[in-house]
């Protein structure tokens, strides 16, 4: 059965271009709430550590380069197939092939600077949420 909880970050071109409040307000509007969330930026150690399942691919170097230039926005999300849903919502990696009305269409600047992130698998959801969050911050 799929799992009720994704992890997502909102990067830094996201936070930068002033879409905080419009993502939050796509995430909302598409039945999330948020279970846990947080302002924050991440060390080159978190960013590493974070993306280590992309350390053999060639954009690493520049995608922990990227994800450590300004802050985030961190957020555990609930609703029922939480993980799909929201990889949905959000849209392909590349936002040029990222389906109308996506977030990644709609805010992201380009296939490494792509505005959000979402989890891939529960697994993956329960690990990043557990990356960022201590128990008594998930509610
Ligand atoms: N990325 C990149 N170049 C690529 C593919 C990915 O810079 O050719 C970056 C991009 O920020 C992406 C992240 O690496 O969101 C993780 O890649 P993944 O394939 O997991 O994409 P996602 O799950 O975020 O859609
Ligand atoms: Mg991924």
């Amino acid at each position: 059965m799929a799992g009720k909880r994704t992890f997502t970050m909102i990067k830094p071109d996201g936070v930068a271009n002033g879409h905080i409040g419009a993502i939050l307000e796509k995430i909302n509007g598409a039945g999330f709430t948020i279970k846990a969330m947080k302002y924050t930026r991440l060390s080159t150690e978190d960013a590493k550590s974070f993306y280590a399942i992309h350390k053999e691919r060639p954009f690493y170097g520049e995608l922990v380069e990227y994800m450590t230039s300004g802050p985030i926005v961190a957020a555990i999300l609930e609703k029922d197939n939480a993980v799909e849903d929201f990889r949905t919502l959000i849209g392909a990696t590349n936002p040029k092939e990222a389906a109308p009305g996506t977030i990644r269409a709609l805010y992201a600047e380009s296939i490494a600077a792509n505005a959000v992130h979402g989890s891939d698998s529960d697994e993956n959801a329960a690990i990043e949420g557990a990356f960022h969050f201590s128990g008594r911050e998930i509610f």
